[in-house]
């Protein structure tokens, strides 16, 4: 059974007279330890489509299975819930919050799901030592570098164990060196197993993922001339 199933996905938008598409009947699966990499020019939909994934928002038509549950049409706490157990989310601005330490930070979404601070604490601790940022625990996110902040990130992204994780842009705000840490850590989560799902203009990107897709004009198609579509980033 495959982590996402979408079936007839559409989103749209009234604008006055007219209807426009973020993403018109678009069939899509993504298979369980599977690195999917998602490009396309800016404004085709990919963030609609990332954002329907992490279920921080719903379709307007189509079917959404996640694990096998339609989230299409369930209520906003249902959603929320689903997206707390379920999926992990890495943003291109970090979104850390800067008055907690890296280890609070990442405790956060064990804390939302009632588990207990003392297991949070260790749950944390370990997935911070996993991104190499064991000697940072105590620090806070302003005393870090970008790329160690994305790293705290990913860390907090992992915590909850989630069945996907789902990368909007991840290096977008890193330098070159930051960035391939960054696509390497997301590598290695692939290896141990992970299925993870990444939103890039980054062309290294196709060194660590293992298929890609192209967003245009709110459709989805298989990638067959990646190399082609680079240039036009
Ligand atoms: P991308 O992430 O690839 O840049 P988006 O998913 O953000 O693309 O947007 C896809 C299309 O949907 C764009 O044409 C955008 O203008 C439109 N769109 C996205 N959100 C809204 C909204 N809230 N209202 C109207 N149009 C929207
Ligand atoms: P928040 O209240 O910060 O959104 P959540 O309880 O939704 O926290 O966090 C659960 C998981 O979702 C965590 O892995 C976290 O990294 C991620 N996450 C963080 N911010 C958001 C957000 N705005 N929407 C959805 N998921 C988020």
């Amino acid at each position: 059974e495959p982590v996402f199933e979408f079936r007839g996905v559409s989103k749209s938008y009234q604008m006055g007279e007219s209807t426009v598409y973020a993403l018109n009947e678009v069939d899509l699966q993504v298979r369980e330890g599977e690195f999917l990499a998602i490009l396309g020019p800016s404004g085709s939909g990919k963030s609609t489509l990332m954002h329907i994934m992490g279920c921080m928002d719903q379709p307007s038509a189509g079917e959404v299975l996640l694990d096998g549950e339609d989230v299409a049409k369930v209520s906003a706490s249902k959603l929320a819930r689903v997206r707390r157990s379920k999926v992990g989310f890495v943003f291109q601005t970090f979104n850390l919050l800067p008055k907690l330490s890296v280890l609070e930070n990442v405790m956060l979404p064990m804390l939302y799901c009632h588990r207990k601070r003392a297991d949070a604490r260790k749950r944390a601790a370990e997935v911070l030592e996993m991104v190499g940022l064991s000697d940072r625990v105590g620090h806070m996110p302003g005393q870090l570098s970008g790329g160690q902040r994305q790293r705290v990130a990913i860390a907090r992204s992992l915590v909850n164990d989630p069945r996907v994780i789902l990368a909007d842009e991840p290096t977008g705000n890193l330098d070159t060196a930051s960035a391939r840490r960054v696509l390497e850590l997301f590598g290695e989560l692939h290896e141990r197993g992970r299925t993870v799902v990444l939103v890039t203009h980054d062309p290294r990107v196709a060194d660590v993922a293992h298929r890609t897709i192209v967003v245009e004009d709110g459709r989805v198609s298989e990638s067959g001339a990646l190399t082609s579509f680079v240039g036009m980033v």
